[in-house]
């Protein structure tokens, strides 16, 4: 079903009429995990004024470590909702366990699956079962023909709403957090007739990169970006290394903008 055998048109997914897919620049930003309300509203205001048209925030973390900050769950959700509303921003937020897609679909416009979620099938089924956008993230050692499979999983339950995110994967390298595999951008827009984004701030792990690497997602042909921005990243709960600034996601929005204006 996900397949470009299958439909040759590329998949455009309108959210709340905001679109993602053919020439639309569809860009998701904001703090990796929502932290406070102040800061969700100080970065969702910073989110709007670059251009965005998605506000991303963590309200249940997939954290490495069990000890590290997990998220504000439901009082997370509503603070998204209430930003989103305010800024005219439509929601992402990522879920981690198929008992809370009524909970998470209740504040969420797009639901969020994980990279390290992206073989959990039976999260892939309870969310094909709904009528959400699906961010479907590739997994930290996926290969692009398992990655197709996981968005397959969703499409056969009838949700095609789906969007696919290359966020880097793992290899030798150890400067970079995780390499980003821009050739899967090419690579899924010849196999796939689905949107696929680009995320350089997980891809890299570094905020120094997140710009150069934004500007090559879109010259790559990717529908759009995710990108984490915190009003203050060096106090952030999570990812403060590869979040951007305000001002350093103002500057990489109008970069990226040049770009796709050219595509
Ligand atoms: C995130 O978007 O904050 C996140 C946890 O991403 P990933 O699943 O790609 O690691
Ligand atoms: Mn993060």
């Amino acid at each position: 079903l996900v397949s470009r055998e299958f439909r040759r048109e590329d998949t455009v997914v309108d959210v709340n009429g905001v679109k993602i897919g053919g020439a639309h620049l569809a860009v998701m930003a904001g703090p990796c995990a929502v932290e406070s309300r102040e800061q969700l509203l100080e970065a969702a205001e910073c989110v709007k004024r670059g251009g965005a048209g998605f506000l991303r925030g963590g309200a249940f973390k997939p954290r490495t470590s069990p000890y590290d900050f997990q998220g504000l769950a439901e009082e997370g959700l509503k603070m998204l909702r209430e930003a989103g509303d305010k800024f005219d921003l439509r929601v992402v937020t990522e879920i981690v366990n198929q008992n809370d897609i009524d909970l998470v679909s209740k504040y969420a416009d797009v639901l969020q699956v994980g990279a390290r979620n992206m073989q959990n099938f039976q999260l892939l089924k309870e969310v094909g079962r709904t009528n959400k956008p699906v961010l479907l993230k590739r997994g930290l050692s996926a290969t692009i023909s398992e990655w197709l499979n996981a968005a397959e999983y969703i499409a056969s339950e009838g949700n095609y709403n789906i969007i696919l995110c290359e966020r880097g994967i793992r290899t030798y390298e150890t400067f970079t957090r995780n390499t980003l595999d821009l050739s899967a951008v090419a690579a899924v827009k010849e196999l796939s007739h689905l949107p696929v984004i680009v995320d350089p701030s997980h891809g890299t792990g570094r905020w120094q990169m997140v710009q150069p690497m934004a500007r090559a997602a879109i010259a790559a042909g990717a529908n759009g970006l995710i990108i984490e921005v915190h009003p203050h990243p060096e106090s952030a709960l999570s990812d403060g290394d590869q979040s951007l600034t305000p001002e350093n996601f103002e500057a990489t929005m109008a970069e990226v903008k040049k770009i796709a204006a050219m595509m």
